[in-house]
């Protein structure tokens, strides 16, 4: 009798063990790829709003997250470590390469991409672009530092990761998570220069949310990215100069000539309402079409498209509307699709499909 229980119980703990250690192996790994910002800032004391951004490591960042390790096996990498307004062109092409790199080797089921607040919008659209892969790339900032009171941080990288690691966020393009709530790179914007909550995704709306690790999609993006993308940046080591020219009531247009003898190969123009701006800076855009540059009417304001042929001529001046997509973003992806000639009309569809 005692060596039926005996072995029963043994049975029982060598099940058990099997079960804990299939548990344990299908935990997702999910690679941390950190580059600074505010989530890794630090400040003298936790009320003080002057700090330092990019002070502290990725071990110290996951370690400030209780729970973290349930949602899965977190691997980290320390790809820069800057504030997001000294992000560059050349940051931004070390982590596409080291995405597609462990996309390829299938080395985790998701990414998560620690940054700054102030250009995340552009790194997380040039991602969006040039990315091949369509597991979940998501990236966190957080708007306190890591020593305030309140810090945002941990919770919003606890988020990140339970979206890098939910297979229901793949195929979503890449994604930002903060402060519960999940944005398309190609939609969200920052608003506000020191509110917890300053991205927004005007227009076309939220993802989803993600809420103590619980996450709620909504939609798929509707624009072209990751393994649909055209784009590639296999081999590139720069990107080509685009300028971007701000317009305002009576602006000079020689900034746009001196943009174009500066060698800029793209100028976008942050216009007033749908693109506009002064006869004066439309005629140095003709100018500047003519020599083969590619200029592209965005807008400064906050919400809504810009058009084609609208209060301008697009096509007798030779230039393109960004419908969708602000300054930042255009200046991103006109600056992609200059890796290679392209006519007119390719970046005006490459403007309505990305
Ligand atoms: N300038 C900092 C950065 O973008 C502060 C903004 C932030 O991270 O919230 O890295």
């Amino acid at each position: 009798m005692n060596t039926y229980k005996n072995l029963r119980n043994l049975l029982t703990i060598v099940l058990m063990s099997v079960s804990m250690l299939v548990v344990a192996q299908t935990k997702p790994n999910v690679v941390i790829l950190a580059t600074g910002g505010t989530i890794a800032g630090a400040a003298a004391s936790g009320t003080q709003s002057g700090y330092t951004s990019g002070q502290v490591t990725i071990d110290a960042m996951v370690n400030a997250v209780p729970g973290i390790t349930n949602l899965a096996t977190i691997k980290g990498e320390q790809i820069s470590n800057v504030g997001s307004q000294d992000m560059s062109f050349e940051i931004m092409l070390k982590l596409a390469k080291r995405i597609n790199e462990l996309a390829a080797a299938k080395a985790c089921q998701g990414v998560v991409i620690t940054h700054g607040t102030d250009t995340m919008e552009e790194t997380a659209y040039f991602l969006n672009l040039v990315v091949k892969t369509d597991m979940p790339v998501v990236l966190v900032g957080s708007m306190r530092p890591s020593t305030a009171v309140s810090a945002d941080g941990p919770l919003n990288l606890y988020n990140a990761v339970a979206v890098a690691a939910d297979p229901n966020a793949k195929g979503r393009g890449v994604l930002l998570v903060m402060n519960d709530w999940i944005h398309s790179a190609q939609t969200l914007t920052k608003v506000s220069t020191t509110a917890v909550q300053t991205f927004m995704s005007p227009i076309r709306g939220l993802i989803g949310t993600s809420a103590y690790g619980t996450n709620d999609f909504y939609r798929y993006p509707d624009q072209k990215f990751g393994t649909k993308s055209e784009f590639s940046v296999d081999g590139a080591t720069k990107l080509p100069r685009v300028d971007i020219i701000y317009a305002d009531v009576d602006m000079p247009a020689d900034l746009i000539d001196a943009s174009v003898e500066r060698g800029a190969k793209g100028i976008v123009i942050a216009g007033v309402g749908n693109g506009n701006m002064p006869k004066v800076a439309l005629d140095a855009c003709a100018r500047a079409s003519k020599k083969g540059v590619v200029v592209v009417r965005s807008t400064r304001v906050a919400t809504g498209t810009v058009g084609r042929n609208v209060e301008c001529n697009d096509d007798e001046l030779g230039l393109v509307a960004s419908f969708n997509l602000n300054p930042q973003k255009s200046r991103v992806l006109l600056s992609v699709a200059l890796l290679k000639p392209r006519k007119l009309d390719e970046v005006q569809k490459i403007f309505m499909n990305y």
